[in-house]
């Protein structure tokens, strides 16, 4: 096999529209910071790209996640539920709120929360849901409002690696209270760090729009009398500039990415011991990252083994996500690690991200699954 002189990183932004054009507009006008006009440029497109009504923008999607549990109310004494497997963040933000994460684990085949195991982790002080669309594939989202609703808990969706994707011809994000977005620079949309929720609600809306800039008072913003405690989650115009024109390509990336990951499956679905996630029914996912699961004793090889092969081929991988009760941080903070994960320690004991950066070309992706295939035992 011939090996590839370029290095083939797992990801990298892809900034093909008008980023600088509205960067050097905001520069050489002087707004640089959360009061340009870009700000509410970069909502509105977002707000109307995902079909949401409301769209608060924020400087990451980790204070997003916290500014939507703050927004519901949640504190001390609650519990929240969320996935065992997924990026830290989710659950650190349970934890600034004083709340408590409650873990739940995830489904064999989707990699998502899996929905039949959310009942038994349910009790009196459990205030919400939190589904993390795990790669951009939705979670199933009728059995989780299902079930919100029969418990009265509010339904947070964590959206951070699935901009465009959609759950039965709706777009993430409508499925929930508060939905929450990262723009991070290997997210499908970015502004290099970056933050979004979204609503369909009035309140929740003039409420995150509250917390995010201080708790000013609404009526009287100069007046510097603040009722409740506030944060400064505010984006610059700077971010949002590079936003506005992310958003204008939107489509088009989520195009690519689809188009690249249909590709990786052709060429690595009979593969033996390559294990592939499977797309929720009755859902478009648009792939923020194409990860494989190596079944060791049938591909011949460990993930670590595949791990290092690749990168002498001038591949980078990445290793997946560690169990959310494995953290010794949560443990800290007294989270409950009575109960087993199986589906998240094997995932993440066996799983690897391939590389997925949105402009990947296909003979790229020819390259890296040859070189999987080549090793096969
Ligand atoms: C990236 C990510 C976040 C956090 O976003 P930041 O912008 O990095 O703070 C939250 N949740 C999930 C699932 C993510 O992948």
């Amino acid at each position: 096999m011939q090996k590839c002189n370029d290095f083939i990183p797992v990801c990298s932004p892809y900034l093909a529209g008008n980023e600088l054009k509205y960067i050097t507009q905001a520069v050489s006008t002087q707004w640089i910071s959360s009061s340009g006009d870009y700000v509410k440029k970069f909502e509105d497109s977002f707000k109307a790209w995902t079909k949401s009504r409301y769209a608060i923008s924020c400087c990451n999607g980790t204070v997003a996640l916290h500014m939507a549990l703050v927004a519901l109310g949640i504190g001390k004494n609650d519990e929240v539920i969320l996935p065992s497997f997924t990026m830290i963040a989710t659950a650190f933000a349970v934890c600034y709120t004083g709340a408590m994460p409650v873990f739940v684990d995830i489904n064999r085949d989707t990699w998502n929360i899996n929905t039949s195991l959310i009942e038994e982790k349910i009790t009196p002080r459990t205030r919400a849901i939190m589904p993390v669309h795990i790669f951009g594939n939705p979670c199933n989202m009728a059995q989780i409002k299902q079930i919100a609703t029969a418990h009265n808990l509010y339904i947070i969706e964590d959206c951070a690696e699935a901009h465009g994707a959609k759950y039965e011809d709706k777009y993430v994000g409508n499925f929930s209270d508060i939905a929450t977005f990262s723009f991070f620079a290997n997210k499908n949309i970015t502004t290099g760090e970056g933050g979004m929720c979204i609503t369909n609600s009035d309140k929740y809306d003039k409420l995150c729009r509250y917390y995010k800039n201080m708790c000013f008072a609404v009526d009287s913003p100069r007046a510097y009398i603040h009722n409740d405690i506030g944060f400064n989650y505010r984006m610059s115009n700077i971010h949002a500039a590079i936003g506005l024109a992310q958003v204008e390509k939107a489509d088009e990336y989520c195009t690519m990415r689809i188009h690249n990951a249909n590709i990786y499956r052709e060429l690595l679905h009979d593969i033996p011991g390559i294990i592939l996630q499977k797309d929720t029914p009755r859902a478009t996912n648009t792939y923020w990252m194409n990860a494989i699961e190596i079944d060791e004793k049938t591909y011949g090889h460990t993930r670590d083994e595949l791990a290092m092969h690749l990168k002498e081929y001038n591949i980078d991988t990445r290793l997946l996500f560690v169990g959310m009760h494995k953290q010794p941080s949560l443990k800290k903070y007294g989270v409950d690690c009575s109960s087993t994960y199986p589906e998240t320690d094997k995932l993440s004991n066996c799983g690897l991200y391939l590389p997925s950066a949105t402009n990947l070309q296909e003979s790229t992706i020819e390259y890296i699954c040859n070189v999987i295939k080549d090793y096969t035992k």
